[in-house]
């Protein structure tokens, strides 16, 4: 960002306490975390739960700030401090609110292509596989790490300078209703729906309000402009599709399909999957569980409606991964088709997705102090990610013991039990040697494993991560490998931890 203090004041309906010395101060970055600011930063000071912002303001001025946000009155020795660096303080009616209003403000000054990842499933991996395509070719931004809230969006618009050519937004939600007030500001041109699971679904209540929910990123869209990407292998994207009113733009849906039973020549003319696709055929797991497939795309240089749409030429490409697992063929083709239709070419995009590696806790293969193999995919679960892990984990060669360390997951709600019970019975029907359920809620994977027929001996139900880790300890051999997984907040990277240190 390159916004001035007048700017900031401006949008941000801020009163100077403290007048910058020098007529203009140009502030380029943004923090709230004092021990982050760099020089020429805005600090912005957040009330948190445990620390207020407030009390490193000087620290902030200290460390380079060019100006602080505050919104209640500093100590006199924090504004003499100021004024003796030249800095501005601003006071704002509600700090957090100022963070988006900055975002707005430099969103108009931003003229490449912004485009929004939401989803149940996969948003920071599509959002990884598409900076990393679109990076081939063009300048890009995308969000840092999982930085998906009201403001880790905000923070990721300020990234970007006007120039860049792409700005790849990762948006998260938890109720109906903030999709559409992270998209007032971001004001997506693009948006990318990777699926619709069950995540969150406590507060929602049902798949379809969901939906309803993911929706919002695509109803955000321009009419003229808008591309919409769409699961076309994901049983609620017609239901997205209706939602979206996508019709008032017909020739801007872009279908993606990973599942490899993409049937081109089987779809109505009317069926919005029919429109620009990209898929994949022959898909299948190398021995280290990497999918290799062939990379189809069609109708992206055509103009839409093509005169004779059975003409439309396929291209293809062959394209080896280097993330595991047969569910990221989906998020691979999520982003190829935003490579695609940002004009690259396939070969160039298929490279790139070679390329492209695991953020940590998401697959990541260690090797344990034992000699073991350890998948740590610790960084957090839903019912959808465990499923496409445990399957993942068990078509991985392993010499040894397949053995999966499965913990809690949260905000599921009403819908917590059957939840637990399902990933349960999918595990019992993979070739698994051994189940560790750590958890109140992970005894019902456990209950569900063993009622669909896995042999009792070999699930263990631990009441802690020592347990667990007792367990471990005794039962691995050099020649296993070890799967851990559960949601964020039962902290499971302390088994991995535990097991590679
Ligand atoms: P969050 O809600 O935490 O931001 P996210 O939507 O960003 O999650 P990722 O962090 O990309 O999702 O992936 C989370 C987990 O889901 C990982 O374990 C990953 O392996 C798995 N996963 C990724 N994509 C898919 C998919 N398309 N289907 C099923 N599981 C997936
Ligand atoms: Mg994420």
């Amino acid at each position: 960002m390159r916004l001035n203090e007048k700017q900031i004041a401006a949008c941000t309906g801020g009163q100077f306490a403290v007048e910058p010395m020098d007529a203009r101060v140009l502030a380029t970055g943004l923090a709230w975390d004092s021990r982050e600011v760099k020089p020429g930063d805005a600090y912005v000071a957040l009330p948190g739960e445990r620390v207020d912002g407030h009390d490193f303001v000087a620290a902030a001025l200290r460390a380079g700030a060019v100006c602080a946000l505050v919104m209640q009155p500093l100590p006199s020795e924090v504004l003499a401090l100021a004024r003796e660096l030249g800095a501005a303080v601003i006071e704002v009616p509600d700090t957090a609110h100022a963070v988006t209003d900055l975002a707005r403000e430099w969103r108009g000054h931003l003229k490449g292509r912004v485009i929004g990842i939401t989803g149940s499933t996969g948003k920071t991996t599509t959002k990884n596989l598409v900076r990393d395509v679109l990076a081939a070719a063009h300048t890009v931004v995308a969000t840092k790490g999982n930085q998906n809230n009201e403001l880790g969006v905000p923070k990721t618009l300020l990234a970007a300078d006007p120039e860049t050519e792409a700005v790849v937004v990762e948006m998260g939600m938890r109720g109906a209703g903030q999709i559409a007030q992270l998209c007032s500001f971001v004001r997506p041109h693009w948006g990318v729906v990777t699926n619709v699971g069950e995540s969150h679904i406590e507060l929602l209540g049902s798949r379809e309000n969901i939906a309803r929910a993911k929706a919002e990123l695509l109803l955000s869209l321009p009419a003229a402009s808008g591309m919409a990407f769409l699961n076309g292998a994901d049983d609620m994207s017609d239901f997205v599709y209706e939602c979206s009113d996508l019709e008032r733009w017909p020739s801007t849906a872009v279908c993606f399909d990973g599942s490899g039973a993409y049937d081109a020549a089987g779809c109505d003319v009317s069926d919005w999957r029919r429109r620009p696709a990209v898929w994949a055929e022959d898909v299948s797991l190398d021995e280290q569980g990497r999918p290799r497939f062939t990379l189809c795309a069609r109708g992206f240089s055509e103009g839409w409606p093509p005169d004779a749409p059975d003409d439309l030429a396929v291209e293809r490409q062959e394209c080896a991964l280097g993330l595991r697992g047969a569910h990221n063929v989906a998020n691979a083709c999520a982003a190829a088709s935003v490579g695609r239709a940002f004009g690259m070419d396939l070969a160039t995009v298929a490279r790139a997705l070679a390329k492209s590696l695991p953020e940590a806790g998401r697959q990541e293969v260690l090797r344990a102090r034992g000699g073991f193999t350890v998948v740590n995919d610790a960084y957090n679960a839903n019912p959808d990610s465990m499923r496409a892990a445990l399957t993942t984990f068990c078509a991985l060669d392993v010499p040894g013991k397949r053995i999966a360390v499965l913990g809690d997951m949260g905000e599921l709600g009403d819908f917590a039990a059957a939840c637990h019970a399902g990933v349960g019975e999918h595990a019992a029907a993979l070739p698994l040697d051994r189940l560790v359920c750590v958890g109140e809620l992970a005894r019902i994977i456990a209950d569900g494993a063993e009622r669909a027929g896995m042999d009792a001996g070999r699930i263990v139900r631990a009441e802690s991560i020592s347990d667990a880790l007792g367990d471990l300890d005794v039962c691995v051999e050099p020649e296993d490998a070890v799967l851990v997984k559960a949601s964020r907040f039962m902290g499971l990277e302390r088994v991995v931890e535990g097991l590679v240190n």
